[in-house]
């Protein structure tokens, strides 16, 4: 294993990887989000304009509003062709592995993973990367997302070569989507360049904004507004909101893959908030996602108390008790939190 920050340096290495493979597995996370798919339908056309047979592979479906990026109707989806995808992972020579940390993170195919003979390389930006599972890490916390590593580590590999635009538009699409549209301070310098070189390309911003934030069904804006009326609440002495949905709320909105992405957002946007928390009911679990500003670090509250993990400022976790139960253990932590993270 190469454990990389320094990303020029393995390059070399990199490129004789891919030279020596024929089939190359680009997979992402488990619930794959913009950032994820977008590195993904990078890889993948990349890896087909040098003749790979390149083959992106999801654990679960993705929300509507980025079926649209190129490349991503291709995807084989594990918890829609299982087979397929098991056999793709087990006889790949290569893969490029994007947007997690562990291969705790892509659900069913966890273990088909771990035992494949193929060289493993892990494109990321989430913290505490598993190194022992990877052959080459590329590993960047300070990256505003994997897409903007990916657009780093493809420059490097062929810099002869400008991206094609489909490559770029992917790789918009996920800093687009990790930087919260450019509002969090994981946006830096060079993610603003690299930006600026993807409108050169072709991107349209405006466009891309549009077809993934302003796509939403009627459903889900009432569902929106229900969760806001109905479901949240605002703990002021712990500078915390949390909200929540049931199953039944869920079913009653009829939700669809995506409906619940971003409504987090919503509660850290109150004055004085600085810990948001949205606690969703899925089947045999409650999924948690975390967000704050500042000091509140949600990588490790989630890591340390709900099974998860991710950034400081944005991560996620289950909980497999009770809606009830897990909301009770989360409001008891909350003076703990509060002296450690100064809330
Ligand atoms: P979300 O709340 O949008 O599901 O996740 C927020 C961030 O935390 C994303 O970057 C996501 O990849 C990461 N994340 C979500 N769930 C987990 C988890 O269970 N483990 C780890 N390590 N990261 C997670
Ligand atoms: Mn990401």
């Amino acid at each position: 294993m190469t454990f990389c920050m320094n990303i020029s340096e393995h390059i070399p290495k990199f490129k004789e990887l891919i030279e020596k493979s024929q089939n190359i597995v680009v997979l992402a996370h488990y619930n794959p989000d913009g950032d994820a798919i977008g590195s993904c339908a990078a890889w993948h056309d990349y890896l087909l304009n040098l003749g790979k047979n390149s083959q992106i592979v999801f654990p679960n479906d993705f929300p509507q509003n980025l079926k649209w990026i190129k490349g991503s109707e291709t995807a084989t989806i594990a918890t829609k062709e299982l087979k397929k995808a098991q056999a793709l992972i087990a006889y790949a020579d290569l893969i490029i592995c994007n947007d997690f940390q562990s291969f705790s993170r892509v659900g069913v195919l966890q273990e088909i993973s771990l035992k494949s003979r193929a060289k493993k390389i892990l494109v990321d930006h989430h913290v505490d990367p598993e190194v022992e599972q990877f052959d080459l890490i590329f590993s960047n916390v300070e990256s505003s997302s994997t897409s903007e590593l990916v657009f780093e580590i493809i420059t490097l590999l062929n810099p002869e070569e400008p991206v094609s635009k489909t490559i770029a538009e992917a790789i918009y699409v996920g800093i687009m989507t990790d930087t919260g549209s450019f509002s969090y301070s994981s946006g830096h310098k060079r993610t603003f360049e690299i930006v600026a070189e993807l409108i050169g390309l072709g991107v349209d911003t405006c466009q891309i904004f549009q077809d993934v934030y302003s796509t939403f069904s009627e459903n889900r804006m009432r569902m929106l507004g229900h969760c806001l009326t109905n479901r949240l609440k605002v703990l002021p002495e712990f500078s915390t909101a949390y909200m929540y949905l049931t199953k039944e709320d869920l079913r009653e909105f009829r939700e669809i893959p995506g409906d619940t992405e971003g409504i987090v957002n919503y509660a850290l946007a109150i004055k004085g908030i600085k810990f948001a928390v949205f606690f969703t009911e899925r089947e045999k679990r409650i999924r948690i996602s975390f967000r704050s500003k500042g000091e509140v670090d949600c990588n490790e509250f989630a890591k340390t108390f709900f099974n998860g993990g991710g950034h400081h400022n944005a991560s996620g976790g289950d909980s497999f008790e009770t809606m009830q139960e897990t909301i009770q253990k989360f409001e008891k932590l909350l003076p703990e939190l509060k002296q450690k993270s100064n809330l």
